[in-house]
């Protein structure tokens, strides 16, 4: 008996940069440089801890903004994409403008409003924190739903 060990951390992280029409894979060392904007809970936690009069979607967005990796050719910032996600040739100009149309962000709001409603469960009603985070729970909702609509 015997397990093959699964050589951790040596994932990539797949992006694409919508302008040049190719993607790009970034090691994980990279990012370890940067682990704790990397990291959803930290995030939400922080802005718990310090800035919950701000808006919670305003907040995504910045801290979003700031782990952005920028394309090696043109600079612009480039998407996060799935490790599986198949990049379409670079000539493949129909495929790529169906991505920009589609592909517009990288933040993943459902993971925050998974977040939310776990936390809603475990915190007690009728508390100003129950009420903060429905409260935070109906913008995320919202601005996901109105981004749909648009
Ligand atoms: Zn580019």
């Amino acid at each position: 008996m015997g397990f093959e060990w699964l050589p951790t951390k040596n994932y990539k992280r797949h992006y694409i940069c919508l302008k040049c029409q190719k993607g790009f894979k970034r090691a994980s060392k990279e990012d370890m440089k940067n682990p704790v904007n990397d990291d959803f809970s930290n995030l939400i936690n922080e802005y718990y801890e310090t800035a919950s009069k701000t808006d919670i979607v305003k907040y995504i967005n910045a801290r979003h903004q700031k782990i952005k990796v920028s394309c090696p050719q043109c600079k612009n910032a480039m998407l996060q994409v799935h490790y599986d996600f198949e990049v379409p040739s670079q000539r493949d100009t129909k495929s790529w403008k169906h991505l920009r149309e589609t592909l517009q962000t990288t933040i993943d709001y459902e993971t925050y409003m998974q977040w939310h409603r776990i936390k809603l469960q475990e915190t007690p009603p009728n508390t100003p924190e129950y009420k903060l985070l429905k409260l935070n729970l109906e913008k995320l909702i919202n601005h996901v739903t109105s981004k749909k609509n648009s």
